[in-house]
């Protein structure tokens, strides 16, 4: 196979970016050659503008040759919102990333397809080498640790210089204003950048996490604490379904809110296509008629957005209306579905079953009343309804996609309990 080498067509950029940031080209090696020795090449390749980067000693000499020197590793995406696990190399050369090529590893074939990555995954040389990386700790200038008013110069919060420090002084610092915090205010006031638990806050009592009641916070928190899975592995989602492959033996896959071909490219694509030529029937429910679903659907559902809960509590009321529930899966391993399966001291008029069919509140939540909200046709929404439960095995997929609106985390519930 060609190697499919990235040359990065923005490098002009990139240098007058590191004139501006006063780095010189041979210092911005040096450290980018420290980064290179990282071993998850994820956090090592970036967009190599291969003749700019290796260092001839001179801005104008000429590129030493690169082929047949250095090494093949291979590196791995991370955290793209994208669990493709596509397969790259990167060429490291005197500890620099000097080249990136995909899986040549076989010839391509359908049998055995090359696990060929995206521009996006090959892109990863600019998290290394993009000159406003931070490659040291740096403090505001006019800031102190202590807590003292007088100190901290909040006026000054994005306007401060930043002056370097070492990494023992920052060490100190974040130690001492941890324990002070916490000693002062509790572990209620030490909030952490991101969604997921990090193990030396948690150590230190916990942590409130940065999370919105959509995306991931209307998706992963749902679904993690409905199927009993914490995404632990810091990936969400990550053990909510089957292996890949196991898609092959559907006769039903149900795509809520994906495009497969466009937002998780490569071997994924491929799977659903080939159950697709296996038999099984495709439905795509988006509000766009997309790439993705262009390529595999045999049935494609236009919804309004962020009212997929409706459309999938309307398919729950078809269900137990005609009884096609597996009703001693839901006896044996659920809890919540109708009033005699409660969990303990939950109060039993808040099951399920009774929301469905409107039995507290007069509002049974019929296919009708679902078409209203989102906008699929009453008799669809049955078929759809049917089609989930009696054809089998089907693969039902939904994602943070269509909990990225008001109240998204009710998606995520009922796409799970339909589940
Ligand atoms: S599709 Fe692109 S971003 Fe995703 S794993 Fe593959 S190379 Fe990486």
């Amino acid at each position: 196979m060609e190697e499919k080498n990235i040359s990065c067509a923005s490098h002009e950029a990139v240098a007058a970016s590191q004139q501006k940031h006063g780095l010189t080209r041979r210092s911005f090696l040096k450290w980018a050659g420290v980064a290179a020795t990282v071993p998850t090449l994820g956090q090592l390749v970036a967009c190599a503008p291969q003749a700019k980067m290796a260092d001839t000693g001179s801005d104008d000499a000429p590129a030493p040759a690169l082929e047949d020197e250095g090494e093949w590793k291979p590196y791995r995406c991370f955290r793209l919102n994208c669990s493709a696990s596509c397969i790259n190399y990167a060429l490291v050369k005197d500890g620099q990333v000097v080249r990136v090529k995909t899986d040549d590893r076989n010839p391509d074939s359908e049998d055995m397809p090359q696990q060929r990555g995206c521009l996006r995954g090959q892109a990863k040389m600019n998290h290394v080498y993009g000159p406003d990386r931070l490659k040291y700790p740096m403090k505001r200038k006019n800031w102190e640790p202590g807590g003292d008013p007088a100190k901290i110069n909040g006026e000054l919060r994005g306007k401060d210089e930043w002056v370097r420090i070492s990494w023992d002084e920052a060490l100190d610092i974040i130690a001492d204003e941890l324990t002070r915090i916490i000693g002062a205010y509790g572990n209620e006031a030490v909030i952490r950048a991101g969604l997921y638990p990090n193990p030396v806050l948690t150590a230190l009592g916990g942590s409130q996490g940065g999370c919105g009641g959509n995306s991931q916070g209307g998706w992963v928190y749902p679904s993690s604490m409905m199927t009993g899975y914490q995404n632990l592995a810091g990936y969400y989602g990550a053990y909510l379904y089957n292996d890949r492959l196991d898609i092959l033996n559907a006769k039903l896959i149900v795509l809520d809110g994906n495009n497969p071909s466009w937002s998780a490219l490569g071997y994924p694509n491929k799977v659903l296509l080939d159950a697709k030529r296996r038999g099984a029937k495709i439905v795509g429910i988006n509000p766009f008629y997309n790439s993705g679903l262009g390529a595999i659907a045999d049935e494609w559902i236009p919804i309004r957005p962020a009212t997929d809960a409706a459309l999938f509590i309307g398919c729950a009321y078809h269900m137990i209306e005609n009884d096609l529930q597996d009703q001693a899966f839901l006896d044996t391993y659920t809890v919540g579905f109708d009033a005699d399966h409660m969990s303990e001291g939950a109060d039993p008029k808040d099951n399920f079953k009774d929301y469905v069919l409107g039995t507290y509140d007069g509002v049974p939540k019929t296919p009708e009343w679902a078409s209203e909200i989102c906008g699929v046709e009453p008799e669809v929404i049955r078929s759809l309804a049917t089609d989930m439960a009696t054809i089998k095995p089907a693969a039902i997929f939904s994602c943070s996609a269509v909990t990225r609106g008001f109240r998204g985390e009710q998606a995520a519930q009922a796409f799970f309990t339909v589940g």
